[in-house]
């Protein structure tokens, strides 16, 4: 049997949001719930409390601090894309925030909501992962490279926040994804930065988990043009295949998604 209701609630703190999980019997927190109520709907998840943390002011701001772009965790898509500080300091962020689902996905889906939520095909995660970002909760700092663990895992703990995401400033980046036709998920996505200890290249929408794409990487460090990945082979063993594509299909457009981010990349003023 599902459970026939839940307690809504909605602290107006980070302080407040804690101490409400940490009283509750099976709670969740809710940010945009672009993800979690169509979840719940199909009862892949019953929370007995579902805390919204949507409206704590803290969690929402875009600031830039030296080398360092911050962003709260409870900043919405369409706010990231229309922003101009984000634009300023790497807009291959700003173009990533914008090609997320659609605009009502856009309006109320968060920076926060998407990195804890780690769907294999969702965009800032790669991201996160390519521009060296420190994710910060209200309990630590969680480097990039630890923050994600598994499909739909990721080092969080049970009632951990998501307070923001510093992202590095790159030289340069460029993000690159072939969107399914009807979600505009990620089948892949391809994040591309030139940083100045190096290139990092983080794919999302192939496999089971958004991960650093190690050959990729090592071929433009040799050589930062497009040509350099036509010899490199993506291996699709542990990709995934659906009703979408196949892993075969999807090791090619992650080759072809990175060459275009290369492209992008070297033609654009800065990241
Ligand atoms: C039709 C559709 C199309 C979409 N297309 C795309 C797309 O193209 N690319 C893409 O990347 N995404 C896409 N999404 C997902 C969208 O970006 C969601 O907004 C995002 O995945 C979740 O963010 P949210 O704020 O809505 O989180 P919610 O749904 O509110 O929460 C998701 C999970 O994260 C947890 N959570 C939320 N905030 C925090 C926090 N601050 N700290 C800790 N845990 C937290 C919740 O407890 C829950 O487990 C799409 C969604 C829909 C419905």
């Amino acid at each position: 049997m599902y459970p026939a209701s839940f307690r809504y609630l909605r602290p107006a703190t980070l302080g407040e949001a804690g101490q409400l999980f940490n009283s509750a019997s099976d709670a969740r927190y809710v940010a945009g719930g672009q993800s979690l109520i169509p979840a719940m709907k199909q009862r892949l998840a019953s929370p007995s409390e579902l805390i919204d943390i949507s409206r704590i002011p803290a969690l929402s701001f875009i600031r830039r601090d030296g080398d360092l772009l911050a962003i709260g965790a409870g900043t919405r898509h369409a706010d990231v894309a229309a922003s101009a500080e984000v634009e300023g300091a790497i807009p291959a962020l700003a173009t990533l925030a914008g090609l997320i689902g659609d605009p009502a996905v856009r309006h109320r889906g968060t920076l926060g909501g998407s990195i804890a939520n780690n769907d294999p095909a969702a965009d800032y995660p790669a991201a996160v992962l390519a521009l060296d970002a420190v994710v910060t909760t209200n309990r630590r700092n969680i480097p990039a490279d630890l923050f994600f663990t598994g499909m739909f895992e990721t080092a969080l703990e049970p009632g951990e926040i998501v307070t923001q995401v510093a992202f590095r400033l790159p030289r340069r980046a460029a993000y690159m994804k072939f969107p399914n036709p009807a979600s505009r998920y990620a089948m892949p996505g391809v994040f591309v930065a030139e940083h100045a200890h190096g290139i990092r290249v983080a794919v999302t929408g192939a496999a089971s988990c958004v991960y650093r794409a190690s050959e990729l990487e090592s071929a433009l460090a040799e050589r930062l043009m497009p040509e350099t990945l036509d010899t490199v082979t993506v291996a699709a063993e542990e990709f995934t295949s659906d009703l979408f594509a196949s892993a075969e299909y999807r090791a090619h457009l992650v080759k072809v998604m990175a060459q275009r981010a290369v492209t992008s990349m070297l033609s654009s003023r800065h990241g």
